[in-house]
């Protein structure tokens, strides 16, 4: 099985595991694509992970922004922390699925990196599942340096699967989602956010690690401020705790 029907079939496995935003990069975007190829390093592209790859399947995987709203709090840091693994499962299950069909593929799990310490010495993943989803045309960037889709704004996570399959690829798409409203910068309570777009303004990363430590060692990590508050996305609808109910969430696990 090869090209629609393959992929036809790989969504279908990964829909009855409850996903919906899924699409794919053509592995050769990475050299392709000006954008993409200036900002990633050889050694970080699909062809260089894994030798022969041929399309990078993205999975999305929303989190709940009536949850986020509590954010920084233990509600959202167990709900984030539950998005991630169920989107790693399927990514495994996609990958044993392509196996099944004869190709080689291999899930990149959604944290490229042990935690904050490593991120702090590297400052950055091996592998960027948002330039992926860029290049197979999920969205576009935002100023908080995000991937924002339409559905989610940038409150959707991420995981990518690189295989030797060549499966119907997307492309970047033209319009711009963000609509530089300048709520993620002035949410943020460490002036971390860059005020232009991506690439062109760059998260001071420090500042929010800093951050991301202190409510790490008090159960609440991630911030995630600035993804709560940006506009874009049709759950930016979605119905939201009442003040009284996020300071009582609050409570637990509330900064020293
Ligand atoms: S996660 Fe928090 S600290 Fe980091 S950029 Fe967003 S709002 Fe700022
Ligand atoms: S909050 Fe506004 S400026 Fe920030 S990414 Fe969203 S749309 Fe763009």
């Amino acid at each position: 099985m090869a090209g629609d029907a393959l992929w036809e079939r790989v969504r279908a496995v990964a829909r009855s595991m409850g996903i919906t935003d899924m699409a794919v990069a053509d592995a050769g975007a990475w050299e392709a694509d000006d954008f993409v190829r200036e900002i990633t390093p050889k050694i970080e592209r699909p062809s260089s992970i894994m030798q022969g790859a041929r399309s990078v399947i993205v999975i999305g995987m929303p989190v709940q922004r009536t949850i986020l709203a509590t954010s920084p709090s233990t509600f959202y840091s167990e709900h984030n922390k539950t998005v991630g693994i169920t989107e790693d499962i399927v990514a495994q299950r996609v990958v044993m699925e392509l196996h099944i069909e004869g190709y080689a593929a291999i899930s990149v799990s959604r944290d490229g990196y042990q935690w904050n310490e490593e991120l702090r010495r590297q400052m950055a993943s091996f592998f960027s599942h948002r330039h992926a989803a860029y290049l197979a045309g999920m969205g576009t960037f935002g100023m908080n340096n995000m991937l924002l889709t339409e559905k989610n704004g940038p409150r959707v996570r991420l995981t990518s699967v690189i295989t030797t399959a060549e499966l119907p690829f997307g492309k970047p798409m033209e319009k711009q989602l963000c609509t530089k409203c300048m709520r993620c910068v002035n949410e943020c309570p460490e002036g971390a956010t860059a005020s232009e777009l991506y690439p062109n303004g760059i998260t001071k990363k420090r500042r929010c690690l800093d951050r991301a430590t202190i409510l790490r060692d008090n159960a609440i990590s991630p911030c995630a401020r600035c993804t709560f508050v940006c506009p874009v996305g049709a759950d930016a609808a979605d119905p939201l705790p009442t003040d009284e109910a996020v300071a009582n969430i609050r409570r637990y696990g509330s900064l020293p």
